[in-house]
Protein backbone atom coordinates (compact mmCIF):
# COMPACT_ATOMS: atom_id res chain seq x y z
CA UNK A 1 0.00 0.00 0.00
CA UNK A 2 1.54 3.80 -1.06
CA UNK A 3 -0.01 6.19 0.63
CA UNK A 4 2.59 9.23 -0.93
CA UNK A 5 1.21 11.07 -4.53
CA UNK A 6 4.58 10.94 -6.83
CA UNK A 7 5.21 13.56 -9.21
CA UNK A 8 4.47 10.36 -12.16
CA UNK A 9 1.02 10.70 -10.11
CA UNK A 10 0.79 14.44 -10.32
CA UNK A 11 1.50 14.20 -14.43
CA UNK A 12 -1.25 12.01 -14.36
CA UNK A 13 -3.57 14.36 -12.39
CA UNK A 14 -2.85 17.26 -14.55
CA UNK A 15 -3.11 15.20 -17.64
CA UNK A 16 -6.88 14.14 -16.52
CA UNK A 17 -8.09 17.13 -15.44
CA UNK A 18 -6.73 19.28 -18.86
CA UNK A 19 -8.22 16.13 -20.89
CA UNK A 20 -11.98 16.00 -18.77
CA UNK A 21 -11.86 19.85 -19.19
CA UNK A 22 -12.30 19.90 -22.74
CA UNK A 23 -13.95 16.67 -23.55
CA UNK A 24 -16.97 16.70 -20.64
CA UNK A 25 -20.09 17.05 -22.38
CA UNK A 26 -22.28 20.46 -21.45
CA UNK A 27 -25.65 18.67 -22.41
CA UNK A 28 -26.47 16.63 -19.28
CA UNK A 29 -27.33 13.23 -19.55
CA UNK A 30 -30.83 12.15 -21.04
CA UNK A 31 -32.53 9.83 -18.28
CA UNK A 32 -33.35 6.64 -20.11
CA UNK A 33 -34.41 5.05 -23.40
CA UNK A 34 -32.79 5.30 -27.00
CA UNK A 35 -31.04 9.06 -26.03
CA UNK A 36 -29.80 7.63 -23.21
CA UNK A 37 -27.69 4.75 -24.88
CA UNK A 38 -26.99 7.36 -27.35
CA UNK A 39 -25.28 9.91 -24.94
CA UNK A 40 -23.45 7.26 -23.12
CA UNK A 41 -22.03 5.02 -25.75
CA UNK A 42 -20.76 8.74 -27.33
CA UNK A 43 -19.09 9.76 -23.87
CA UNK A 44 -17.54 6.10 -23.80
CA UNK A 45 -16.41 6.14 -27.14
CA UNK A 46 -14.89 9.93 -26.60
CA UNK A 47 -13.22 8.37 -23.93
CA UNK A 48 -11.70 5.31 -25.36
CA UNK A 49 -10.25 7.67 -28.30
CA UNK A 50 -8.81 10.55 -25.34
CA UNK A 51 -7.03 6.74 -23.85
CA UNK A 52 -9.30 6.88 -20.69
CA UNK A 53 -11.57 3.88 -21.36
CA UNK A 54 -10.60 0.84 -19.53
CA UNK A 55 -8.14 2.19 -17.33
CA UNK A 56 -7.87 -0.28 -14.61
CA UNK A 57 -8.20 -3.36 -17.06
CA UNK A 58 -5.15 -5.38 -18.29
CA UNK A 59 -3.16 -3.49 -21.43
CA UNK A 60 -3.75 -6.87 -23.27
CA UNK A 61 -7.16 -6.47 -23.46
CA UNK A 62 -7.29 -2.68 -24.62
CA UNK A 63 -6.74 -1.30 -21.52
CA UNK A 64 -4.36 1.26 -19.65
CA UNK A 65 -3.42 -1.37 -16.84
CA UNK A 66 -3.85 1.61 -14.33
CA UNK A 67 -2.86 0.79 -10.68
CA UNK A 68 -5.38 1.62 -7.93
CA UNK A 69 -3.98 4.81 -7.00
CA UNK A 70 -4.38 6.10 -10.53
CA UNK A 71 -7.99 5.04 -10.63
CA UNK A 72 -8.75 7.10 -7.92
CA UNK A 73 -6.96 9.91 -9.31
CA UNK A 74 -9.04 9.67 -12.52
CA UNK A 75 -12.32 9.09 -10.30
CA UNK A 76 -11.28 12.04 -8.18
CA UNK A 77 -11.11 14.51 -11.40
CA UNK A 78 -13.74 12.25 -12.84
CA UNK A 79 -16.22 13.45 -10.20
CA UNK A 80 -14.74 17.05 -9.60
CA UNK A 81 -15.01 17.99 -13.41
CA UNK A 82 -19.08 16.95 -12.73
CA UNK A 83 -18.27 13.99 -16.20
CA UNK A 84 -21.55 11.89 -16.78
CA UNK A 85 -22.09 9.57 -13.97
CA UNK A 86 -20.83 6.18 -14.16
CA UNK A 87 -23.30 4.52 -13.60
CA UNK A 88 -24.99 4.98 -17.15
CA UNK A 89 -25.99 1.84 -19.05
CA UNK A 90 -22.01 1.09 -19.63
CA UNK A 91 -21.56 0.35 -16.15
CA UNK A 92 -22.16 -3.47 -16.29
CA UNK A 93 -19.96 -4.00 -19.53
CA UNK A 94 -16.96 -1.64 -18.66
CA UNK A 95 -17.65 -2.42 -14.78
CA UNK A 96 -18.47 -6.55 -14.76
CA UNK A 97 -19.31 -8.20 -18.03
CA UNK A 98 -15.81 -7.28 -19.49
CA UNK A 99 -13.61 -8.07 -16.23
CA UNK A 100 -15.67 -11.22 -15.73
CA UNK A 101 -15.07 -12.23 -19.53
CA UNK A 102 -11.33 -11.50 -19.09
CA UNK A 103 -11.41 -13.54 -15.96
CA UNK A 104 -13.28 -16.69 -17.18
CA UNK A 105 -14.03 -16.29 -20.80
CA UNK A 106 -13.02 -17.99 -23.91
CA UNK A 107 -10.49 -16.69 -26.22
CA UNK A 108 -13.11 -16.10 -29.06
CA UNK A 109 -15.54 -14.35 -26.79
CA UNK A 110 -13.10 -11.94 -25.25
CA UNK A 111 -11.61 -11.27 -28.97
CA UNK A 112 -15.22 -10.59 -30.01
CA UNK A 113 -16.66 -8.86 -26.45
CA UNK A 114 -14.04 -6.94 -25.29
CA UNK A 115 -13.25 -3.84 -28.07
CA UNK A 116 -16.83 -3.34 -28.59
CA UNK A 117 -17.49 -2.82 -24.89
CA UNK A 118 -14.36 -0.70 -24.35
CA UNK A 119 -14.85 1.44 -27.72
CA UNK A 120 -18.74 2.05 -27.12
CA UNK A 121 -20.26 -0.16 -29.45
CA UNK A 122 -22.05 -2.43 -27.50
CA UNK A 123 -24.60 -1.74 -24.27
CA UNK A 124 -25.05 -4.96 -21.55
CA UNK A 125 -27.74 -5.75 -18.93
CA UNK A 126 -27.14 -8.32 -16.20
CA UNK A 127 -30.22 -10.91 -15.82
CA UNK A 128 -29.87 -12.01 -12.02
CA UNK A 129 -33.17 -11.36 -10.42
CA UNK A 130 -36.47 -13.05 -10.97
CA UNK A 131 -39.77 -12.37 -9.14
CA UNK A 132 -38.70 -15.02 -6.56
CA UNK A 133 -34.96 -15.29 -6.64
CA UNK A 134 -33.41 -11.77 -5.44
CA UNK A 135 -31.45 -11.74 -1.69
CA UNK A 136 -31.63 -15.69 -2.58
CA UNK A 137 -30.38 -15.82 -5.90
CA UNK A 138 -29.50 -19.78 -5.97
CA UNK A 139 -33.17 -20.32 -6.10
CA UNK A 140 -33.30 -18.75 -10.03
CA UNK A 141 -36.06 -20.99 -11.63
CA UNK A 142 -35.39 -19.73 -15.58
CA UNK A 143 -34.32 -22.62 -16.95
CA UNK A 144 -31.24 -24.22 -19.96
CA UNK A 145 -32.11 -27.30 -22.06
CA UNK A 146 -28.83 -28.61 -23.74
CA UNK A 147 -29.91 -29.53 -27.26
CA UNK A 148 -27.18 -30.33 -29.50
CA UNK A 149 -24.84 -27.53 -29.52
CA UNK A 150 -27.07 -24.54 -28.32
CA UNK A 151 -29.17 -23.85 -24.88
CA UNK A 152 -33.06 -23.59 -24.75
CA UNK A 153 -34.10 -20.82 -22.36
CA UNK A 154 -37.47 -20.33 -20.70
CA UNK A 155 -38.60 -17.77 -17.65
CA UNK A 156 -38.32 -14.59 -16.42
CA UNK A 157 -35.81 -12.08 -15.18
CA UNK A 158 -36.98 -9.00 -13.20
CA UNK A 159 -35.56 -5.35 -12.32
CA UNK A 160 -32.60 -5.76 -15.51
CA UNK A 161 -31.25 -3.01 -15.95
CA UNK A 162 -31.27 -1.04 -19.26
CA UNK A 163 -32.82 -4.47 -20.41
CA UNK A 164 -34.89 -2.12 -23.40
CA UNK A 165 -31.59 -0.40 -24.91
CA UNK A 166 -29.24 -3.43 -24.08
CA UNK A 167 -27.01 -5.68 -26.75
CA UNK A 168 -26.08 -8.29 -24.70
CA UNK A 169 -26.98 -10.02 -20.85
CA UNK A 170 -24.88 -11.75 -18.50
CA UNK A 171 -27.99 -14.18 -18.21
CA UNK A 172 -27.54 -16.93 -15.33
CA UNK A 173 -30.39 -19.68 -15.43
CA UNK A 174 -30.79 -23.49 -14.14
CA UNK A 175 -29.07 -25.43 -17.11
CA UNK A 176 -29.15 -28.85 -14.81
CA UNK A 177 -32.62 -29.45 -12.95
CA UNK A 178 -31.34 -32.61 -11.20
CA UNK A 179 -28.79 -30.02 -9.59
CA UNK A 180 -29.74 -28.45 -6.55
CA UNK A 181 -29.45 -24.37 -5.65
CA UNK A 182 -25.61 -23.24 -6.27
CA UNK A 183 -24.91 -25.97 -8.55
CA UNK A 184 -26.05 -26.89 -11.84
CA UNK A 185 -26.59 -23.29 -13.12
CA UNK A 186 -25.06 -21.30 -15.98
CA UNK A 187 -24.02 -17.69 -16.92
CA UNK A 188 -24.82 -17.45 -20.63
CA UNK A 189 -24.10 -14.30 -23.47
CA UNK A 190 -27.37 -13.44 -24.39
CA UNK A 191 -27.70 -11.41 -27.62
CA UNK A 192 -30.88 -9.80 -26.53
CA UNK A 193 -32.17 -9.99 -30.43
CA UNK A 194 -32.91 -13.50 -30.20
CA UNK A 195 -36.08 -14.55 -31.20
CA UNK A 196 -38.25 -15.07 -28.38
CA UNK A 197 -37.42 -12.46 -26.02
CA UNK A 198 -39.76 -10.18 -24.70
CA UNK A 199 -38.43 -7.50 -22.75
CA UNK A 200 -41.43 -4.98 -20.67
CA UNK A 201 -39.72 -1.76 -19.15
CA UNK A 202 -40.92 -1.10 -15.51
CA UNK A 203 -41.69 2.62 -14.70
CA UNK A 204 -40.37 3.51 -11.30
CA UNK A 205 -41.89 6.38 -8.74
CA UNK A 206 -39.24 9.16 -10.52
CA UNK A 207 -40.94 8.57 -13.66
CA UNK A 208 -37.96 6.81 -15.48
CA UNK A 209 -37.62 3.08 -17.00
CA UNK A 210 -34.23 2.27 -16.09
CA UNK A 211 -35.38 -1.25 -15.46
CA UNK A 212 -37.41 -3.77 -17.23
CA UNK A 213 -39.02 -7.35 -16.52
CA UNK A 214 -37.64 -9.77 -19.51
CA UNK A 215 -39.44 -13.03 -20.71
CA UNK A 216 -37.53 -16.07 -22.65
CA UNK A 217 -39.84 -18.08 -24.64
CA UNK A 218 -38.07 -21.07 -26.24
CA UNK A 219 -34.70 -18.70 -27.05
CA UNK A 220 -31.95 -20.18 -28.63
CA UNK A 221 -28.40 -19.53 -26.86
CA UNK A 222 -25.12 -21.14 -29.04
CA UNK A 223 -23.12 -23.46 -26.16
CA UNK A 224 -20.34 -21.47 -27.05
CA UNK A 225 -21.70 -18.20 -25.18
CA UNK A 226 -21.31 -20.14 -21.96
CA UNK A 227 -18.52 -18.50 -19.52
CA UNK A 228 -16.96 -19.74 -16.76
CA UNK A 229 -18.12 -23.43 -17.59
CA UNK A 230 -21.25 -25.37 -18.16
CA UNK A 231 -23.34 -26.39 -14.84
CA UNK A 232 -20.98 -24.18 -13.10
CA UNK A 233 -22.29 -20.58 -13.65
CA UNK A 234 -22.68 -20.21 -9.62
CA UNK A 235 -18.81 -19.39 -9.83
CA UNK A 236 -18.82 -16.93 -12.83
CA UNK A 237 -21.49 -15.30 -10.98
CA UNK A 238 -20.09 -14.83 -8.18
CA UNK A 239 -16.54 -12.83 -9.77
CA UNK A 240 -19.54 -11.19 -11.52
CA UNK A 241 -20.73 -9.70 -8.19
CA UNK A 242 -17.36 -9.39 -6.74
CA UNK A 243 -16.33 -6.79 -9.65
CA UNK A 244 -19.46 -5.16 -8.73
CA UNK A 245 -19.36 -5.03 -5.03
CA UNK A 246 -15.53 -4.18 -4.42
CA UNK A 247 -14.16 -1.15 -6.57
CA UNK A 248 -16.98 -1.03 -9.94
CA UNK A 249 -18.53 1.75 -7.70
CA UNK A 250 -15.79 4.18 -7.02
CA UNK A 251 -16.84 6.40 -9.45
CA UNK A 252 -20.09 6.87 -7.52
CA UNK A 253 -19.08 6.96 -4.18
CA UNK A 254 -16.24 9.74 -4.49
CA UNK A 255 -19.52 11.79 -6.21
CA UNK A 256 -21.41 11.89 -3.16
CA UNK A 257 -18.88 14.47 -1.39
CA UNK A 258 -19.30 16.73 -4.71
CA UNK A 259 -23.07 16.35 -3.92
CA UNK A 260 -22.32 17.56 -0.52
CA UNK A 261 -20.43 20.46 -1.35
CA UNK A 262 -23.36 21.76 -4.39
CA UNK A 263 -25.43 21.69 -1.79
CA UNK A 264 -23.08 23.39 0.81
CA UNK A 265 -22.60 26.24 -1.67
CA UNK A 266 -26.55 26.30 -2.52
CA UNK A 267 -27.27 26.43 1.09
CA UNK A 268 -25.29 28.95 2.22
CA UNK A 269 -25.73 28.19 5.81
CA UNK A 270 -25.27 30.40 8.44
CA UNK A 271 -22.04 29.54 11.06
CA UNK A 272 -23.49 27.84 13.58
CA UNK A 273 -26.45 27.21 12.59
CA UNK A 274 -28.40 23.83 12.52
CA UNK A 275 -28.11 23.55 8.78
CA UNK A 276 -24.93 24.34 9.15
CA UNK A 277 -24.03 21.51 11.21
CA UNK A 278 -26.30 18.73 9.40
CA UNK A 279 -23.85 19.99 6.27
CA UNK A 280 -20.97 19.26 8.22
CA UNK A 281 -21.91 16.27 9.26
CA UNK A 282 -22.78 14.68 5.85
CA UNK A 283 -19.44 16.23 4.88
CA UNK A 284 -17.31 14.16 7.34
CA UNK A 285 -19.33 10.90 6.38
CA UNK A 286 -18.70 11.75 2.55
CA UNK A 287 -15.02 12.16 3.68
CA UNK A 288 -15.01 9.08 5.46
CA UNK A 289 -16.83 7.02 2.90
CA UNK A 290 -13.74 8.05 0.37
CA UNK A 291 -11.07 7.10 3.09
CA UNK A 292 -12.76 3.75 2.88
CA UNK A 293 -12.99 3.42 -1.02
CA UNK A 294 -9.50 4.01 -0.90
CA UNK A 295 -8.47 1.94 1.62
CA UNK A 296 -10.23 -0.80 -0.25
CA UNK A 297 -8.47 0.17 -3.35
CA UNK A 298 -5.26 -0.06 -1.86
CA UNK A 299 -5.91 -3.33 -0.02
CA UNK A 300 -4.44 -6.10 -1.90
CA UNK A 301 -6.78 -8.81 -0.20
CA UNK A 302 -9.76 -6.39 -0.50
CA UNK A 303 -12.90 -9.32 0.03
CA UNK A 304 -16.54 -9.39 -0.95
CA UNK A 305 -17.21 -8.42 2.74
CA UNK A 306 -15.17 -4.85 2.32
CA UNK A 307 -17.37 -4.54 -0.63
CA UNK A 308 -20.59 -4.74 1.69
CA UNK A 309 -19.16 -2.53 4.25
CA UNK A 310 -18.81 0.23 1.44
CA UNK A 311 -22.34 -0.69 -0.20
CA UNK A 312 -23.66 -0.15 3.10
CA UNK A 313 -22.31 2.93 3.62
CA UNK A 314 -22.77 4.23 0.48
CA UNK A 315 -26.19 3.31 -0.09
CA UNK A 316 -27.39 4.64 3.64
CA UNK A 317 -25.51 8.28 3.04
CA UNK A 318 -26.32 8.93 -0.07
CA UNK A 319 -29.93 8.65 1.17
CA UNK A 320 -29.37 11.07 3.85
CA UNK A 321 -27.55 13.74 1.67
CA UNK A 322 -31.20 13.29 -1.06
CA UNK A 323 -33.33 13.92 1.81
CA UNK A 324 -30.95 16.96 3.37
CA UNK A 325 -31.14 18.18 -0.47
CA UNK A 326 -35.34 18.05 0.07
CA UNK A 327 -35.45 19.38 3.59
CA UNK A 328 -32.74 22.54 3.30
CA UNK A 329 -33.52 23.78 -0.66
CA UNK A 330 -37.46 23.14 0.16
CA UNK A 331 -39.94 24.84 -2.44
CA UNK A 332 -36.64 25.41 -4.67
CA UNK A 333 -36.20 21.59 -4.91
CA UNK A 334 -39.51 20.59 -6.23
CA UNK A 335 -38.92 22.58 -8.79
CA UNK A 336 -35.30 21.81 -9.50
CA UNK A 337 -35.49 18.21 -11.17
CA UNK A 338 -31.70 16.98 -10.24
CA UNK A 339 -32.10 16.61 -6.45
CA UNK A 340 -36.42 15.90 -6.87
CA UNK A 341 -34.96 12.79 -8.89
CA UNK A 342 -31.93 12.05 -6.95
CA UNK A 343 -34.28 12.12 -3.53
CA UNK A 344 -36.90 9.43 -5.56
CA UNK A 345 -34.09 7.56 -7.35
CA UNK A 346 -32.34 7.75 -3.50
CA UNK A 347 -34.82 4.87 -2.39
CA UNK A 348 -33.21 2.36 -4.59
CA UNK A 349 -29.61 2.33 -3.16
CA UNK A 350 -30.54 0.33 -0.28
CA UNK A 351 -32.19 -2.61 -2.57
CA UNK A 352 -29.99 -2.71 -5.66
CA UNK A 353 -26.72 -4.55 -5.38
CA UNK A 354 -27.85 -6.53 -2.75
CA UNK A 355 -30.47 -5.02 0.24
CA UNK A 356 -29.19 -3.02 3.23
CA UNK A 357 -30.77 -5.93 5.38
CA UNK A 358 -28.63 -8.46 3.63
CA UNK A 359 -25.22 -6.28 3.69
CA UNK A 360 -25.81 -6.72 7.41
CA UNK A 361 -25.94 -9.88 7.26
CA UNK A 362 -22.88 -10.69 5.18
CA UNK A 363 -20.96 -7.89 8.24
CA UNK A 364 -22.05 -9.91 10.82
CA UNK A 365 -21.14 -12.91 9.74
CA UNK A 366 -18.02 -12.64 7.79
CA UNK A 367 -16.50 -9.27 9.82
CA UNK A 368 -17.97 -9.73 13.03
CA UNK A 369 -17.93 -13.16 13.34
CA UNK A 370 -21.20 -13.11 14.80
CA UNK A 371 -23.23 -16.93 14.52
CA UNK A 372 -25.35 -16.81 11.02
CA UNK A 373 -29.11 -16.89 12.41
C1 LIG B 1 -32.61 0.21 -9.11
C2 LIG B 1 -32.43 -1.28 -9.15
C3 LIG B 1 -31.72 -1.84 -10.19
C4 LIG B 1 -31.56 -3.23 -10.25
N1 LIG B 1 -30.88 -3.76 -11.33
C5 LIG B 1 -30.76 -5.10 -11.43
C6 LIG B 1 -30.12 -5.66 -12.58
O1 LIG B 1 -29.68 -4.96 -13.48
N2 LIG B 1 -30.05 -7.01 -12.66
C7 LIG B 1 -30.53 -7.83 -11.70
O2 LIG B 1 -30.37 -9.04 -11.83
N3 LIG B 1 -31.16 -7.32 -10.60
C8 LIG B 1 -31.28 -5.98 -10.45
N4 LIG B 1 -31.93 -5.44 -9.36
C9 LIG B 1 -32.54 -6.35 -8.38
C10 LIG B 1 -31.85 -6.38 -7.03
O3 LIG B 1 -30.64 -7.11 -7.11
C11 LIG B 1 -32.84 -7.04 -6.04
O4 LIG B 1 -33.95 -6.16 -5.93
C12 LIG B 1 -32.24 -7.27 -4.69
O5 LIG B 1 -31.23 -8.25 -4.74
C13 LIG B 1 -33.33 -7.71 -3.66
O6 LIG B 1 -34.06 -8.79 -4.15
P1 LIG B 1 -35.67 -8.72 -4.19
O7 LIG B 1 -36.10 -7.44 -4.81
O8 LIG B 1 -36.14 -9.99 -4.79
O9 LIG B 1 -36.12 -8.66 -2.66
P2 LIG B 1 -36.24 -9.90 -1.67
O10 LIG B 1 -35.02 -10.73 -1.73
O11 LIG B 1 -37.55 -10.57 -1.92
O12 LIG B 1 -36.28 -9.16 -0.26
C14 LIG B 1 -37.47 -8.54 0.25
C15 LIG B 1 -37.13 -7.98 1.64
O13 LIG B 1 -36.75 -9.06 2.52
C16 LIG B 1 -35.46 -8.80 3.07
N5 LIG B 1 -34.70 -10.05 3.19
C17 LIG B 1 -34.62 -11.05 2.27
N6 LIG B 1 -33.81 -12.04 2.73
C18 LIG B 1 -33.37 -11.66 3.95
C19 LIG B 1 -32.51 -12.24 4.92
N7 LIG B 1 -31.93 -13.43 4.72
N8 LIG B 1 -32.28 -11.55 6.08
C20 LIG B 1 -32.86 -10.34 6.31
N9 LIG B 1 -33.70 -9.74 5.41
C21 LIG B 1 -33.95 -10.39 4.25
C22 LIG B 1 -34.77 -7.88 2.08
O14 LIG B 1 -33.75 -7.12 2.70
C23 LIG B 1 -35.95 -7.01 1.61
O15 LIG B 1 -36.18 -5.96 2.53
C24 LIG B 1 -32.11 -4.07 -9.25
C25 LIG B 1 -32.82 -3.49 -8.19
C26 LIG B 1 -32.99 -2.12 -8.14
C27 LIG B 1 -33.77 -1.53 -6.99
Amino acid sequence: MRLDITEDDECFRRAARDWLADNVPAAPAPYDGQPARDYALDWLATCHAGGWSGLGWPREYGGQGAPGEKLILWYEEYVRARAPSVLDCTFVAVNHAGPTLIALGSDAQKAFHLPRILEGRSVWCQGFSEPGAGSDLASLAATGRVEGDEIVVNGQKIWTSFADIADYQELLIRTDPDQDRHRGLSWVICDMTAPGITVRPIRNMAGVTHFAEVFYDDVRIPLSNVVGGLHDGWRTAMTTLGFERRTAAMGVQLALSIKVEDLIARAEPAPGSATAERLADLRAEAAALRAMTYRTVFRDSATSSDGSLMRLVFAELAQRIAQASMDILGAEALTDTPPTHDYLEAYSETIAGGTAEIQRNIIAERILGLPRS
